[in-house]
């Protein structure tokens, strides 16, 4: 006798997005993870998440669909109305501009905190009686014909129908499993921080590829608040984090030969900045590679990109919609551990997961590239996917989707 029909492992945004969808459908649901609190209490002005999350319409449909998007708190999430694309030259003519408004689209993106998602998915699940959450940390399991089972850190064990592994880039229930997974080190760590700017950003998301190949990001927050994202290479990236508030924050200002400035006017850092290691990773595969696989990958577990396109969260979360859509729509007389349920979530992920990890990686490495010749071509590229609304249209359908 099964104990749940499926075990969830880890808590980030994927984790306990799929725990409430997949409770929606009846599912009786055990949520294993060591840090369930997502630690920052977004509650006021002064306390900002420095994880910020550009979020594609698909997210949010999925948010609105597990009821957790109009329970969030609006005055905490930006709307993105424009963006700005700024090539290494220094010209303001090798520049992207994509408007919403020119776009016919309301917005472009949502900005919106880790901590403050985290927090309305913890409340929601507190509304929906087939989750049950433990915090522990797994450390082995066991797949059989009949079920799987975990075994925990305080020596306590569970099983079910399936295990689904949401337990993030390192994912030990991946490498226990020893699927393949290929990782490319960029040689680039993200520093991420907040500030308060001068000028009003007016809905505008910035991004500046530098000369030495680093890219930053300025994300629109409300109140006159950025969140910024320098991928910045590491040995950069370390002297970065060691600068204090102030000259951190005139650092950021005089990059882009002083175009931020002109943009933002003065900055003044929010609390401290925190960093993360830039990779591309993909697992080979996404459901457990046996006859009866009952283990599956979901999330950053199974696919991590550079953080340039904003897309690794959206990614994770278009997973949980299929997998949601397909438990949703699968034959009567088939369970939700029937490996062609399974193989179809394999077979449906594939393209999406593709083709954005190709086209992240081959953005960094177009713009990480120093030579004359390859930077004329690229910022000419740039003033020309510029001129041509058709273009413009077809991207921003692409990275909105
Ligand atoms: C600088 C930066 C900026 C980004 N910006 C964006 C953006 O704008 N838009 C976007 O869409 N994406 C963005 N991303 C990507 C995004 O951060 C990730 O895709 C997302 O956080 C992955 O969530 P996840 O829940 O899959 O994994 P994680 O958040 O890593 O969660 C994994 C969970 O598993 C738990 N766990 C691990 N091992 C065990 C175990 N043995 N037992 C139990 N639990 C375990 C962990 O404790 C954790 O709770 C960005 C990434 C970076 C680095």
């Amino acid at each position: 006798m099964n104990s749940y029909d499926l075990i969830i492992v880890g808590a980030g945004i994927t984790g306990k997005a799929t725990a409430l969808r997949l409770a929606r459908l009846g599912l009786k649901i055990l949520h294993v993870a060591p840090n369930f609190d997502p630690g920052i209490h977004c509650n006021d002005d002064l306390t900002w998440d420095s994880r910020i999350y550009a979020l594609s319409s698909s997210s949010q449909q999925l948010l609105s669909d597990i009821k957790v998007w109009e329970a969030m708190d609006h005055s905490r999430i930006q709307i993105v109305s424009d963006m700005r694309v700024f090539g290494d030259s220094g010209q303001a003519k090798d520049e992207i501009h994509f408007s919403a408004y020119s776009a016919t689209i309301p917005q472009l993106a949502w900005i919106i905190e880790a901590g403050h998602i985290e927090k309305t998915l913890d409340a929601a699940s507190q509304f929906q009686g087939n989750i049950q959450r433990i915090t522990d940390t797994v450390t082995d399991f066991v797949s059989t014909k009949e079920n799987v089972t975990v075994h925990t850190q305080a020596g306590q064990s569970f099983s079910s129908k399936l295990l689904l592994a949401a337990d993030g880039a390192k994912s030990p229930i991946r490498e226990k499993l020893q699927i393949q997974t290929p990782i490319n080190d960029y040689g680039q760590t993200a520093v991420v921080a907040n500030f308060e700017c001068e000028l009003d950003h007016q809905g505008t998301a910035c991004q500046w590829f530098l000369d030495n190949g680093e890219i930053l990001a300025l994300l629109p927050l409300p109140n006159k608040k950025l969140s910024m994202v320098w991928s910045a290479g590491v040995v950069h990236a370390e002297q970065l984090l060691k600068l204090s508030p102030e000259t951190l924050s005139t650092t950021v200002m005089s990059a882009a030969l002083g175009s931020v400035q002109q943009r933002t006017g003065s900055l003044k850092m929010m609390p401290p900045p925190k960093s993360y290691p830039l990779r591309k990773m993909k697992a080979e595969r996404i459901i457990a590679p046996d006859h009866h696989p009952r283990i599956v990958l979901i999330g950053d577990a199974a696919h991590a990109m550079h953080p340039l396109a904003g897309q690794g969260l959206n990614l994770g979360l278009r997973d949980v919609a299929t997998l949601g859509q397909l438990f949703e729509n699968k034959e009567s007389f088939r369970d939700i551990d029937d490996p062609v349920v399974l193989r179809r979530y394999e077979r449906a992920r594939h393209g999406d997961t593709d083709a954005l990890l190709f086209t992240t990686d081959q953005l960094q490495k177009l713009f990480v590239n120093q030579s004359g010749f390859i930077k004329t071509a690229r910022n000419l590229g740039m003033s020309l996917v510029n001129r041509s609304q058709f273009l413009k249209r077809q991207l921003i359908q692409k990275a909105l989707s």
